[in-house]
C-alpha cells in the first residue's frame, strides 16, 4: 500500500482566506450551529493529508495544528484508513459492556506496553479526554477512599462539570456554567519564565500549598499535565514532576498524568513523562491516540484500576470498535515510521526557526516545548506584560497566508505549533517562512 499523501503537498491560495465558498457556508453555519460553538479559521475542509488541508474554494493550507494535537500521524493516515475500512465492513457497534470484541482489548494491550512503567497495567476506554479525566478521578477516589483532587494553575482538563472545576481558565471554558464540582484544589505550577524557580523549589511551593490548604491525607489524586496544553505549553522546570510524583507515593495520593495533549509521540517520546522517567499511577490519553476518531483511555496500575466494582466504569460508546481500529492504525503508523524520532526532528527545525524569529523580534520572551509540541510566549519587552494582541495579529496574518496556526495560554499570548508528523521538511519550512513574515508584517 502506498503511503504517499493523497492531497498534493503544496500550499495554494486561489482566493482570499476564507474564500467565497467558505463564507457562504459560514452563513449557513450561523443559521444552524449554536453560536457557543466557535470556529477559529472558518475555511470548510474537503480533504486533508500529510501536512495540507484543502478547502471548498480549492485553497490548500499548511497545517501546523493537527486539529489540536489529534492527527499526529497525519490526516487519513494509511494504516488508520485501512483498519477503519475493515472494521466498518465487519461491524460498527455492539457496546463492549454487552458483547465484547478484540479491538478494545488490543488497544488496552498497546496502552499497557507503551505507557510509562513496566508494572502490571490495565485500561478502560472512553470517548473524550474530559471523560477519561473524570474516570481517573472516580478510580482514584474509590481506590483511596478520599475525596480531594489537586490540580494546577493554568491547567486544562476539559469542559464537563468536574473537568471545568479542574480547568483553570474562566473565559471561555467556565463563564456562567457553575456551580462547579467541589473538592478540587489548585496549586501553583512550575512556570520557569514567570517564577524563576528550580523544579525542586516549585515542587516544594506546590506541596506546601497542598499540605497546608488541603492536607495530604485528604487527597485522592493529583492531576497534572506534564507539559501544559491549553495553558501555554509550559514545560515545568526539571525535577518538578519527579518531586511531585515522589510526594504522592509517600502520601498515598494517586499521581495522574494527563497526557491527552502531550502523549503519543508528540514530544519525541511516547509520553512526555518519559523524559524524566516519571511513572504515573494513572495516565489519561485521547487526542493523538486514534488518528482523529474519538477515543480516550485511562491506563494505570492494575490494582488501582481494579478497585472499582464491576459495572462502575463504562459507557455506551466507550472503546467503539471503529475508534479502536483507528487507534491500532495510528499506533501502527507511530511504530512503523518511528514517529517519536520524527517528532524530535520536527522539533529541532521548529526551534531553529523560532530562534530566528526571536533574534529579530524582542516580543518573543520564551521558546519552549519539546519535540513537535513547541511554543513561543509573547510579552511587551519593556514591561513583561502578556501581548495577546500581537499573538492575535500574527495568528490572523498566518491564516490569511494559508497556514493554520493556533494560540493558547492563560493570557492568550502564546503561539503554539503542533504539526502532523506526516508533514515534509519543505512544507514545515514554508509554514515557518509564513510565520516569520507574519512577525515582520505585524511589527511596530
Ligand atoms: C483537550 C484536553 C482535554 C479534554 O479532551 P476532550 O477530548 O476535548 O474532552 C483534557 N486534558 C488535556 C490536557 C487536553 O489537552
Amino acid at each position: 500500500m502506498s503511503t504517499a499523501p493523497t492531497v498534493h503537498q503544496q500550499r495554494l491560495l486561489l482566493t482570499e482566506i476564507p474564500g467565497p465558498e467558505s463564507r457562504a457556508r459560514l452563513e449557513r453555519k450561523k443559521q444552524l450551529v449554536a453560536d457557543g460553538v466557535g470556529t477559529m479559521l472558518p475555511v470548510f475542509v474537503t480533504e486533508a493529508s500529510g501536512g495540507i488541508l484543502r478547502d471548498v474554494d480549492g485553497n490548500q493550507l499548511i497545517d501546523l495544528g493537527s486539529g489540536i494535537a489529534v492527527t499526529t500521524v497525519g490526516n487519513s493516515a494509511p494504516a488508520v484508513v485501512r483498519r477503519v475500512h475493515e472494521q466498518v465492513d465487519a461491524f460498527t457497534h455492539t457496546c463492549f459492556m454487552i458483547t465484547p470484541y478484540d479491538g478494545y482489548v488490543d488497544v488496552c494491550e498497546q496502552l499497557a506496553e507503551l505507557t510509562p512503567g513496566d508494572h502490571a497495567k490495565k485500561s478502560a476506554l472512553f470517548n473524550s479526554g474530559a471523560e477519561a479525566v473524570e474516570n481517573a478521578v472516580k478510580i482514584a477516589r474509590v481506590a483511596t477512599g478520599r475525596d480531594a483532587v489537586a490540580v494546577f494553575d493554568h491547567a486544562y482538563h476539559g469542559r464537563t462539570n468536574l473537568t471545568m472545576a479542574m480547568t483553570a481558565k474562566n473565559m471561555p471554558y467556565k463563564q456562567g456554567f457553575g456551580p462547579f464540582a467541589g473538592e478540587v484544589y489548585r496549586a501553583p505550577m512550575s512556570y520557569p519564565l514567570r517564577d524563576g524557580l528550580s523544579g525542586a523549589e516549585a515542587a516544594a511551593r506546590a506541596i506546601d500549598h497542598l499540605d497546608k490548604q488541603v492536607g495530604a491525607g485528604n487527597l485522592a489524586c493529583l492531576v497534572i499535565e506534564p507539559i501544559l496544553g491549553e495553558g501555554g505549553f509550559v514545560v515545568p522546570a526539571p525535577g518538578f514532576l519527579p518531586a511531585l510524583a515522589e510526594w504522592c507515593t509517600a502520601n498515598g495520593i494517586v499521581f495522574v498524568a494527563d497526557e491527552i495533549q502531550s502523549g503519543f509521540c508528540r514530544t519525541g517520546d511516547w509520553f512526555a513523562c518519559d523524559d524524566e522517567g516519571v511513572v504515573p499511577d494513572l495516565v489519561t490519553t485521547a487526542k493523538g491516540i486514534a488518528g482523529g476518531l474519538p477515543l480516550a483511555a485511562v491506563t494505570g496500575r492494575a490494582e488501582l484500576m481494579d478497585s472499582v466494582h464491576t459495572g462502575g466504569l463504562g459507557g455506551t460508546y466507550g472503546g467503539n470498535p471503529v475508534a479502536c481500529a483507528a487507534a491500532l492504525g495510528a499506533i501502527e503508523e507511530m511504530r512503523t515510521h518511528d514517529l517519536a524520532a520524527r517528532a524530535r526532528e520536527v522539533g529541532a527545525i521548529i526551534r531553529q526557526r523560532l530562534e530566528g524569529i526571536r533574534a529579530v523580534h524582542p516580543v518573543v520572551a520564551d521558546i519552549r516545548g519539546r519535540g513537535a509540541m513547541m511554543a513561543i510566549e509573547l510579552v511587551d519587552p519593556e514591561t513583561g506584560a502578556p501581548d495577546a494582541a500581537r499573538a492575535a495579529a500574527v495568528n490572523a496574518a498566518c491564516h490569511q497566508a494559508g497556514v493554520v496556526t493556533l494560540t493558547c495560554g492563560t493570557w492568550g499570548n502564546v503561539f503554539r505549533f503542533l504539526p502532523p508528523l506526516s508533514i515534509s521538511d519543505d512544507l514545515l519550512h514554508e509554514g515557518f517562512d509564513v510565520v516569520t513574515e507574519a512577525f515582520a508584517a505585524t511589527a511596530g
